[in-house]
């Protein structure tokens, strides 16, 4: 069949691009997993705050799918909205300081819900050049006018915003942390701008929910800007844990999204067990600030010796850590030559990175242990020497 799919895999193959997916055989305490039978330190993982096998998140799906069943049996707006929901809903906006929140059944689908909710033809979209690829989708379904800025790039988004005409919808959109390079968006310009300019401004805490911020509600609330950005949206599925995506506002907003969010309106609400578990992480991530502080300091002593042995960290300042290494090939070999020691780490490679900025990427998680850390640090450090990534 279609001889043509062939020939593309095997162009990617041969540009060292070629995807494959891996078992993940067990999942093991202390952020560890075996795969094709062999332990490895998880570097690669999005569960932030080690939630994914908190058993009072188990406990809590658990409970949910007794007393509602694992299915809500509906899409939100014919049958499927649980008082559940109306809970869960209502934690999330107490959580983001919001007057009104509104659950997706992912991340990925909030990004397409809202974007396209808000914004059609003739409107104008400013976008990081290094946002989601979500929000990217979002946003060429749309219809609206993209303008794409260069990586936290103040001096260009005030450029074109200055040079596109008024009168229409403009939305600046944000990640408030990226997942390439794990640094932070510079929000108190985006503020400033949006406010000069008289455009909207969204943000997606998807990598700083649960981690950021004096209450773990991400980097808006962390810089004490909530009130400026418009539209909040984050993900349940990293840091908390389990799945689903929100978006936090005004309440007129969320009627809103109610109303004309496709990816809300078109698709089976949530699951109960997926809920439970949402509401347990939300407890823990009140209750246990303590677990977000320990995440960053750990982070913060990964990165610095990272960089002591020479290693470009990029502009990390958060629990994403990466190095760069240059050419496709030898971050793909970084990353075996670590994984064949015990750690695993992603490669990323064009089109995810510029071509020739190919890096390898730590994830660190509250559930890897400090000497673990250490260990991994060191593991990281002598690899790189003997590849001559540093010297
Ligand atoms: C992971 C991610 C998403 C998508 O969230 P899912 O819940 O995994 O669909 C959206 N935006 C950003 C910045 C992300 O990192």
């Amino acid at each position: 069949m279609f001889p043509e799919l062939d020939q593309e895999l095997a162009a990617l193959a041969a540009q060292a691009l070629r995807r494959r997916l891996q078992v993940v055989e067990t999942v093991l305490p202390g952020g560890r997993v075996r795969v094709a039978g062999q332990v490895l330190l998880n570097l690669s993982s999005n569960d932030y705050l080690g939630l994914a096998q908190d058993p009072r998140l188990i406990a809590g799906a658990q409970e949910a799918a007794a007393r509602w069943g694992v299915g809500a049996g509906a899409s939100r707006l014919v049958a499927g909205h649980l008082g559940l929901h109306e809970d869960v809903e209502k934690e999330l906006a107490a959580f983001k300081d919001a007057e009104a929140a509104v659950l997706f059944s992912t991340g990925y689908m909030a990004n397409l819900g809202v974007i396209t909710a808000l914004m059609s033809q003739g409107d104008v979209i400013f976008s990081d050049r290094l946002n989601h690829a979500s929000i990217m989708d979002g946003i060429r379904l749309s219809g609206a006018t993209l303008h794409r800025f260069p990586h936290r790039d103040m001096n260009q988004l005030e450029k074109i915003l200055r040079q596109t005409p008024g009168g229409k919808r403009r939305l600046i959109i944000t990640d408030s942390v990226f997942s390439v390079d794990g640094d932070l968006a510079p929000l108190w310009e985006l503020v400033a701008l949006k406010e000069r300019y008289g455009a909207w401004l969204m943000i997606d805490e998807a990598h700083a929910t649960g981690v950021l911020g004096p209450g773990g509600a991400g980097l808006a609330q962390a810089l004490g800007l909530a009130a400026g950005v418009d539209i909040h949206m984050g993900t349940l599925s990293k840091a908390l844990g389990s799945l689903g995506g929100y978006v936090a506002g005004e309440r007129r907003l969320i009627d809103y999204l109610h109303n004309k969010a496709r990816s809300f309106i078109y698709t089976t609400a949530m699951p109960p067990p997926v809920l439970g578990a949402i509401q347990a992480a939300l407890r823990v991530v009140r209750e246990e600030p303590d677990r977000r502080l320990r995440l960053l300091q750990e982070a913060e002593k990964f990165r610095r010796g990272l960089q002591d042995a020479g290693f470009d960290t990029l502009g990390s300042e958060t629990q994403i850590v990466p190095v760069l290494v240059g050419k496709n090939e030898p971050a793909l070999e970084f990353a075996a030559a670590l994984r064949a020691r015990g750690l695993m780490a992603v490669a990323l490679r064009p089109p995810t990175v510029p071509p020739g900025r190919a890096r390898v990427r730590f994830s660190l998680s509250a559930a890897h242990s400090p000497a673990d850390l250490a260990r991994a640090l060191q593991i990281i450090v002598a690899t790189g020497q003997e590849m001559g990534i540093v010297s």
